[in-house]
């Protein structure tokens, strides 16, 4: 694969930014520090990921209010159908619509105890595809979903798992964020099959900027992303050198975008884990730079 050097790479890449709604005060201010940071990039929204369960069912509405009141940037807030009633849910999003933002991320959402199986609520949205539904029946939201270039662990096969898919397209949603991968040839293939399968949405790689491996090995083995054996090779002996790291990370997710940008993809979805430095660094070695109108509402 022919790829141009970091150098060449300007101008055409549109970025998000996804982060979680912070659980203190500090938090919070690394998270406005992060948002403060990353705004001037002009991301096309930043999105704020909802809780197990509904358990930051406030905390993902004050984040994504606030984002929406103090900042130019569209804000997305991610919505899941786990443990909620279909009124409870469409209460949700009937406040974002009253707070203006008009974005969901319409996710099923993970069973609560780790390892069980999911069992849709009695009354609830029975998964994505039907959460989608109804929210584009309340109001006229965008509407994003996720989607797994490597399946999702609850799917069959890669048949079944695009047929889901198009179910959730079909039901209104115009954008799939991936799931995070760490070759580009999962996504290519993946798109290669979204577009045989005749689906009309945009596909946006989910980018996950490795900051602590462990962790990312933990989650990888949950949801069913491979790491190759030379990541393991490559942050070996890291653990106690936090800048080293943070440099082998930041090169190894560039090169990684860097491919796909050679092979034909021109939007990226940042997992930020609210800190701004990997994905800015990123950012940055992909030509996004800061824009005259820096992202934020003037005062
Ligand atoms: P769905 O698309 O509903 O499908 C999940 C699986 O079930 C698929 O394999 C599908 O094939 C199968 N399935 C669904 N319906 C049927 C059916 N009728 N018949 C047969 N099979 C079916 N989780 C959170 O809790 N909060 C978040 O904020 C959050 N944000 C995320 C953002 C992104 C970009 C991604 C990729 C994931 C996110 N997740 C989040 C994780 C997500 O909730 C889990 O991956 C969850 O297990 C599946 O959610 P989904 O929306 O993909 O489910």
């Amino acid at each position: 694969l022919e790829a141009p050097l970091f150098a060449d790479v300007a101008g055409d890449i549109d970025v998000s930014f996804e982060f979680f709604p912070p659980k203190s005060a500090t938090m919070e201010a690394t998270l406005w520090d992060s948002i403060g940071t990353l705004a001037p990039l002009g991301p096309r929204f930043v999105s704020v990921t909802y809780g197990a369960g509904g358990t930051t069912r406030e905390r993902t509405h004050a984040t994504v209010a606030r984002i929406a009141r103090e900042t130019a940037i569209p804000a997305a807030a991610h919505l899941t159908c786990v443990e909620a009633t279909r009124e409870e849910i469409d209460a949700v999003a009937n406040e974002y619509w009253a707070a203006g933002v008009r974005h969901i991320v319409a996710l099923r959402g993970d069973p609560p105890r780790a390892g069980e199986r999911y069992a849709a609520h009695p009354g609830g949205y029975e998964n994505a595809a039907a959460l989608v539904e109804g929210l584009r029946r309340l109001h006229p939201f965008e509407v994003s979903v996720a989607c797994y270039p490597e399946c999702h662990p609850d799917s069959n096969d890669a048949t079944a798992d695009l047929d889901n898919l198009k179910r959730k397209i079909d039901a209104g949603a115009t954008r799939a964020i991936s799931q995070f991968f760490f070759s580009p040839d999962v996504f290519f293939r993946y798109r290669d099959a979204v577009a045989a399968a005749g689906l009309d949405a945009e596909i946006v790689p989910g980018i996950m900027p490795v900051s602590n491996f462990a962790a990312v090995q933990r989650m990888s083995a949950m949801c069913g992303t491979e790491v190759p054996a030379w990541m393991e090779r490559l942050f070996a002996g890291l653990d106690d050198l936090p800048g080293a790291r943070q440099l082998v990370s930041a090169t190894l997710a560039a090169e990684l975008c860097r491919k796909l940008y050679a092979g034909g993809v021109k939007q990226f979805h940042f997992y930020t884990l609210n800190r701004a430095e990997l994905s800015f660094a990123i950012c940055h070695l992909l030509g996004v730079r800061a824009q005259a109108d820096d992202g934020r509402a003037a005062a």
